[in-house]
């Protein structure tokens, strides 16, 4: 029985984790569980689970929470800090981080800390701190476990092989609903048409991101630090049909992939469940329904985010974490109708040329780099925004 903690249990991962909980009782109790803002769900949650705690990370709302589960024997706290603290217990065996961007950096820091599995959804956390994270995983000889579909495939691919035989890895991108789009379409993209993704049902943040490639560019980074790879090591190839979910090239030329249909839950179960498969009967993949499988080359120009993320992954330090920044904010922008599609790039790019060079960058300079980092951003759409009109 694996003891879990599920941090933003309310969210797109978050609730299909529970799907996987609720499905195999005999392999998993929830001891934690944490949302932000959305109370509703996290009562409901809490009464299903019955968790030893709960965690509203949104001041606001704790007292209706507390009041809503005041007759049952469930411990309920609010703020971050409390975040840091619950991961720890010792009755907490593995971490599922699936809070959304850097908010979830702290509480991942945490858990490592304290010896615990970390079953990692948010990139963001490998993105900021990859070079930290990392460390002090190897410090505490904790393992990280990838949630994001490509990344989890990759670590499929990688049992019983050892790293220094990988030549490189192929990330699979499925393009987005602007796939094959050129800059005249895009100037027009509202946040409606952009969260109306083919293929995958994610959170508003990662849906914007995949539109804009820039997910794909977090994802490259995110590979990096979980394997340990050179720049050089990390291609991308578009896959619409998000069937291949990314491919190791080892140095004999050997070629592994791993394939399944696009649903969350096979990789969160596999995390979860690690280093056990476990059986499930989500629906099957069949080479019936798919005659053709396609790849292309990323269209870079178009979709400027991918090559400014692996601009930031070469520079290295703490540019990274300041194109997070810039992103997260100007994708909040965007789903405000704040910005528009095309300037989110230009708003990230002037962001990650304006800010100070750190090379080696403590949790400090992060936490620094970041903030400074979204009110520059903040400047520049307001900016922009008065030229407008
Ligand atoms: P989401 O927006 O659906 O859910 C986010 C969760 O985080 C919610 O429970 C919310 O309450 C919580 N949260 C938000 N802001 C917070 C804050 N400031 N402090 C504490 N908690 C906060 O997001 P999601 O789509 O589930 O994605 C979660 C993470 O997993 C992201 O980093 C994303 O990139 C990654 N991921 C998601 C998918 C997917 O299919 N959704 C796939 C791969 C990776
Ligand atoms: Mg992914």
């Amino acid at each position: 029985m694996k003891r879990l903690a599920i941090l933003g249990s309310t969210g797109s991962i978050g609730t299909q984790a529970l799907d996987v909980v609720a499905a195999h009782p005999d392999l998993f109790e929830v001891e934690v569980l944490s949302a932000h803002s959305n109370d509703k769900l996290l009562i409901e949650q809490a009464k299903k689970f019955s968790p030893n705690a709960v965690i509203v990370t949104d001041e606001k709302k704790y007292e209706k929470v507390k009041a809503a589960l005041s007759s049952l024997p469930i411990k309920v706290f609010s703020g971050p800090h409390a975040l840091m603290e619950v991961v720890q217990w010792e009755s907490v065996d593995v971490v599922l981080a699936a809070i959304v961007g850097f908010a979830g950096l702290h509480s991942v820091l945490a858990a490592i800390d304290a010896g615990k599995t970390v079953a990692l959804a948010n990139k963001e956390t490998l993105v900021v701190a990859g070079e930290l994270v990392m460390s002090l995983a190897q410090l505490r000889k904790v393992s990280i476990i990838p949630v994001d579909s490509e990344h989890s495939a990759i670590f499929q691919c990688l049992t019983g092989e050892h790293k220094t035989a990988i030549e490189k890895i192929i990330l699979t991108a499925s393009g987005g609903p602007f796939l094959g789009k050129k800059p005249n379409f895009l100037v027009n993209v509202k946040a409606s048409h952009a969260l109306q993704h083919p293929n995958w049902t994610m959170g508003a943040k990662i849906t914007i991101d995949s539109a804009t490639l820039m997910n794909k560019g977090l994802e490259m980074i995110e590979a990096k630090w979980l394997f340990g790879l050179n720049n050089d090591q990390i291609e991308v190839v578009v896959h619409r049909e998000s069937i291949l979910h990314s491919f190791v090239q080892f140095c004999d030329g050997s070629i592994k992939a791993q394939m399944g249909l696009p649903d969350m839950k096979l990789p969160i179960q596999y995390a979860l469940g690690y280093p056990q498969r476990i059986q499930n009967d989500f629906p099957r993949f069949s080479f019936k329904n798919y005659s053709k499988f396609h790849f292309d080359a990323p269209d870079y120009k178009t979709f400027r985010n991918l090559a400014i993320a692996k601009e930031a992954m070469e520079k290295g330090g703490n540019v990274p974490c300041v194109m997070n920044a810039a992103n997260e904010l100007v994708v909040d922008s965007f789903l405000k109708n704040k910005v528009g599609f095309l300037e989110m790039s230009d708003v990230i790019e002037k962001v990650m040329e304006k800010i100070t060079f750190i090379e080696h960058p403590s949790l400090e300079d992060y936490e620094k780099s970041d903030r400074e980092a979204r009110i520059l951003a903040a400047e520049l759409i307001k900016k922009s925004q008065l030229s407008v009109y």
